[in-house]
């Protein structure tokens, strides 16, 4: 099976823009911001989310779309 972690499928990933302030001040050079901790972490490079043991999928899992 391939590797299906990545910042798009990861329930802990959201747009920058949608975090709280300051947060989102970021988001026009961080796209996606990491929700699993304390504090928000806007992501330098999202390409982290790959292999991430902390990974976790969003309520339907990107396997289960129609087509995968
Ligand atoms: S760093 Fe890990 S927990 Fe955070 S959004 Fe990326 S995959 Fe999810």
């Amino acid at each position: 099976m391939s590797d299906q972690t990545s910042v798009e499928t990861c329930r802990w990933a959201k747009p920058t823009v949608r975090a709280p302030f300051p947060y989102w001040l970021e988001g026009e050079d961080k796209a996606w911001t990491c929700f699993r901790d304390e504090q928000p972490r806007p992501l330098d490079d999202p390409s982290v989310c790959h292999g991430c043991p902390r990974w976790e999928p969003h309520r339907v899992h990107v396997s289960e779309l129609p087509g995968r």
